[in-house]
C-alpha cells in the first residue's frame, strides 16, 4: 500500500507532457528532458519555460506548462538550435525567435492542410487539380 501510495505521488510529481522524447534538428537528435525548475540565466527575473543546450543536443521544458505552451516552446527550443547550427544565433533576437514560434506554430495548428502537406508532401495530402495546365505541361 505504501508503494502504491509512494508510486502515486511520483505520478504526480513526475506529471508528463504529451512532448516527444526526442527532436531532430538538423540533422542532430535532441534529448527532450520535461524538468521540474529552469534556472533564470538572464538575470532579468523571468520565468523561463525552456532552454537548449546545443553542445549537449538537449532542449529542456518546464513540466507545468499547459501543454499547447509546452509544444510552442519546444518549436522555439528548435528554432534556437537551428540558429545555433547556422552560426547566427546571435543575430538574431529574442524576440524575434518568439515571434517566429508563435507564428509557425499558430499557422501549422490553423492550416491543418500546410501541416500535412509539409509533412507527408502535398501530393500525398491535397487534392490537386492542375486541368488543364497539368495535361500541358505532361506534353511539353
Ligand atoms: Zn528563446
Amino acid at each position: 500500500m505504501n508503494k502504491c501510495r509512494r508510486q502515486k505521488r511520483l505520478g504526480q510529481k513526475q506529471k508528463r507532457l504529451p512532448l516527444p522524447d526526442r527532436l531532430r534538428v538538423g540533422g542532430v537528435t535532441y534529448r527532450v528532458e520535461q524538468v521540474k525548475r529552469l534556472e533564470d540565466w538572464t538575470g532579468e527575473g523571468d520565468l523561463v519555460l525552456g532552454e537548449v543546450e546545443h553542445s549537449q543536443a538537449t532542449i529542456r521544458i518546464r513540466r507545468d506548462s499547459d501543454p499547447d505552451v509546452a509544444l510552442t516552446v519546444l518549436l522555439h527550443e528548435a528554432l534556437h538550435a537551428i540558429l545555433v547550427q547556422a552560426y547566427c544565433h546571435d543575430e538574431c533576437s529574442e524576440r524575434a525567435v518568439t515571434a517566429l514560434g508563435y507564428g509557425i506554430a499558430g499557422l501549422l495548428r490553423d492550416n491543418r492542410e500546410l501541416a500535412e502537406g509539409l509533412v507527408w508532401g502535398a501530393t500525398q495530402t491535397l487534392d490537386l487539380d492542375f486541368g488543364d495546365a497539368g495535361e500541358e505541361v505532361a506534353e511539353a
